[in-house]
């Protein structure tokens, strides 16, 4: 099996393309096949070399590696379509020698002239044919005058066109709706039709899986293949992806490519496993039903195992960025601790906390992650969940109304002013110091429960809320003890920010 996937390099990569990079990258691993990529650039004025480097990036991020591309060479390359327009020239030529394709002088302008006088008059807005019965003399002599022609297919007369398509059965599109198409434009570009056919067949593509966009096109594709003498792949078209209305997904849904959701935060593992879930659900007839397939959430390795095209839907998939966010909770969790804190560090920065960690910083953050991961769906929620570490501003704690409020209670500044006289001769404070501290505090004040551990947490964080102190107030203290060269801002330590919270509330507040 050989596989492709043809992206346009006209701007970011679209999570409706990724799943069909996905669905093909899956078909080639799941059956010791071979995925190609093509980058389809004969649009001059819309192709942008950084538009492909984004979408290779993006396809390696979310662990989809070809075997053959333009980066890496192959045996049936070149594997961009603008360095293969010699290829597409000479098949046009074999079919302008055979009489399937012929030249065409037709202006633009007369072009659009004879299409409104089509629909004005209620006729199919097809090529009329005006340039089709002109002889090869009549067309060289022009030539020789200076002209420069299109070339156009010549569709035959008669009959249906039949395909099978893997997705949708069997498709018949009547021949007489097909004007002859232009397959080499007058500036020497070949058009999507004719290089794609001319590709997928020397490129040895077995089985063409893209987008159902294209499959009006697919008739015209199949003459094609006819016409040189190439026998058509497998076709698979796939539902487009839809927004949660049902309408295409697109600007107005929110975030649409790949880089978006990166940015956002998404881990590569959650937007793939969400993807391949979109139109295809492993549970086809004849299958039976796990536990585990209740899950649905398995290693791409092990989707490409489980991968059929026999099982994709041919009814369109709605993509959902509550289900994406439940399945990137899940991977968020699981993930190695390590790799996150890396990934957040930048989301940190955007935050206004910018920091360039080394292993001992990055094994602090990583210490600190499950009091976040429990409880966010996305990496740029992280710096949030973990901003009490940063900032121990009792100052700007005391213009909380919830914290004044709080602090107006006589007991609850009891609690402030004797934890910070027993964290002076404390040491760091681990889950057991803290324990003990807080104890002691208890014994002192004679307060327990919320209104114990309230004050603590306010005195300690800023904050009225956040994640459970036994993890936060380990966490504080082992951030306090970094040297500099770890790269992680000062963390002020529990025994400092007792005394400063202690201090602040003697001031008049
Ligand atoms: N370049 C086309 C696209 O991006 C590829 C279509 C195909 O796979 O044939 O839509």
């Amino acid at each position: 099996m050989r596989v492709r996937f043809a992206p346009s390099p006209t701007g970011q990569l679209h999570v409706g393309n990724a799943r069909t990079a996905l669905f093909n990258w899956l078909l080639a691993r799941g059956s010791g096949g071979v995925f190609i990529l093509r980058i389809e650039d004969t649009n001059a004025e819309r192709s942008t070399r950084e538009s492909e480097v984004a979408i290779e990036r993006d396809l390696r991020w979310l662990g989809l590696d070809w075997d053959e591309g333009p980066d890496i060479g192959g045996p049936r390359g070149p594997y961009r379509q603008s360095e293969r327009l010699h290829l597409y020239q000479s098949y046009a030529t074999e079919l302008l020698n055979t009489d399937a394709a012929y030249y065409c002088f037709c202006s633009a302008a007369d072009l659009e002239a004879a299409r409104e006088a089509a629909v004005a008059s209620g006729r199919p807005a097809r090529y009329g044919g005006a340039c089709r019965r002109l002889s090869r003399e009549q067309a060289q002599a022009r030539i020789a005058a200076g002209e420069r022609p299109a070339i156009r297919f010549r569709v035959p007369a008669v009959g249906d066109v039949v395909f099978t398509d893997v997705v949708r059965g069997d498709v018949r599109f009547p021949i007489d709706v097909i004007g002859d198409p232009i397959i080499v434009r007058a500036d020497g570009h070949p058009a999507y039709n004719f290089a794609v056919v001319v590709d997928d067949a020397l490129m040895e593509v077995t089985h063409v899986v893209r987008g159902e966009d294209h499959i009006s096109n697919t008739p015209r594709q199949v003459l094609l293949y006819e016409a040189l003498g190439f026998s058509p792949p497998m076709f698979a078209h796939l539902a487009l992806v839809m927004g949660p209305d049902h309408g295409p997904l697109s600007k107005r849904h929110g975030a649409t490519s790949v880089a978006e959701f990166r940015s956002k935060g998404y881990l590569p593992e959650s937007l793939v496993n969400y993807l391949a879930l979109i139109g295809w659900s492993p549970r086809g007839p004849g299958r039976s039903r796990s536990v585990e397939d209740d899950a649905e959430l398995w290693p791409i390795d092990e989707l490409a195992k489980r991968f059929a095209l026999d099982d994709v839907s041919h009814s369109a998939g709605v993509f959902d960025e509550e289900k994406l966010a439940w399945v990137n909770r899940h991977y968020l969790k699981i993930a190695d601790p390590t790799r996150i804190a890396e990934l957040s560090v930048p989301h940190f920065g955007a935050a206004g906390v910018r920091m360039a960690p080394d292993g001992r910083g990055l094994a602090f953050l990583a210490g600190a992650l499950p009091m976040a991961t429990s409880s966010v769906d996305r990496i740029d929620q992280i710096p949030t969940r973990l901003a009490f570490l940063f900032d121990a501003d009792t100052t700007h704690a005391l213009l909380d109304p919830g914290v004044r409020s709080e602090m107006n209670d006589e007991g609850a500044r009891a609690v402030v002013v004797a934890l910070a006289e027993e964290l002076t001769t404390a040491p760091r404070l681990d889950r057991q110091g803290f324990r003990a501290v807080a104890n002691q505090v208890k014994a002192r004040t004679g307060r327990k429960g919320k209104a114990l551990f309230h004050p603590i947490r306010v005195a300690l964080t800023g904050r009225r809320e956040g994640p459970e102190l036994d993890l936060a107030v380990p966490a504080i203290d082992a951030g306090a003890d970094l040297p500099g060269e770890a790269g992680i801002p000062k963390i002020l330590g529990c025994r400092e920010r007792a005394a400063l919270f202690a201090r602040a509330l003697e001031q008049p507040w």
